[in-house]
């Protein structure tokens, strides 16, 4: 099985979920947000196959990360490989972060024509949800670009069956990351 990337794995970002994460930016969106800040993931000819098997070993090469972040581009588009590797990620310990223009809701929906879109839930820790809103973009957010967006906690969403959003409060990074065991894993 391949993936189509808009780059290589990129590892130590601080600035894409809780702690120190690669970062796997997917290639191919359609969702056209006005001012999307990365335009050259859109074309879904664009970037570099990539072997999933070649991904999960340099998964397991990894050295001093807390997890994994799906980013793009819309990793939805390639749900069969983005699920093999959130799957893999999780078996190995990695928490695994997902950026999609999606919501929540949609992705339910998707659920019902591709159970695989359901399967991913079950292997990601924090969804981040829903198209970027120029409107309503605010520098201040955590982790994401527009307010309309959700920092999503999907095992206590799939748990209680209703959204459940990580709490914003000072120093909720810090008490995430001291938790993280319990939290993510
Ligand atoms: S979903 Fe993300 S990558 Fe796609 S157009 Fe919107 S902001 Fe850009």
């Amino acid at each position: 099985m391949t993936i189509r990337l808009a780059a290589p794995l990129q590892s130590d970002s601080v600035v894409d979920g809780f702690g120190v994460r690669t970062v796997i930016w997917t290639q191919g969106c359609s969702h056209n947000c006005p001012f999307c800040q990365n335009p050259q993931t859109h074309d879904f000819q664009g970037g570099c196959s990539y072997d999933v098997e070649e991904i999960k070993k340099e998964l397991k090469d990894l050295k001093n990360q807390d997890g994994i972040t799906l980013s793009g581009g819309d990793p939805l588009y390639q749900i069969d490989a983005v699920l093999e590797i959130a799957k893999y990620a999780k078996s190995i310990n990695l928490n695994v972060w997902c950026y999609t223009g999606f919501t929540y809701e949609e992705i339910i929906n998707l659920g019902k024509k591709n159970p695989k879109y359901l399967e991913l839930l079950n292997y990601l820790d924090v969804l981040v949800d829903g198209l970027f809103i120029n409107e309503l973009k605010d520098l201040n957010l955590l982790f994401r670009g527009s307010s309309n967006q959700r920092l999503i906690d999907v095992p206590k969403t799939l748990k209680y069956k209703k959204i459940v959003l990580i709490p914003e409060t000072d120093g909720i990074m810090e008490k995430y990351m001291e938790k993280k065991e319990k939290v993510f894993i």
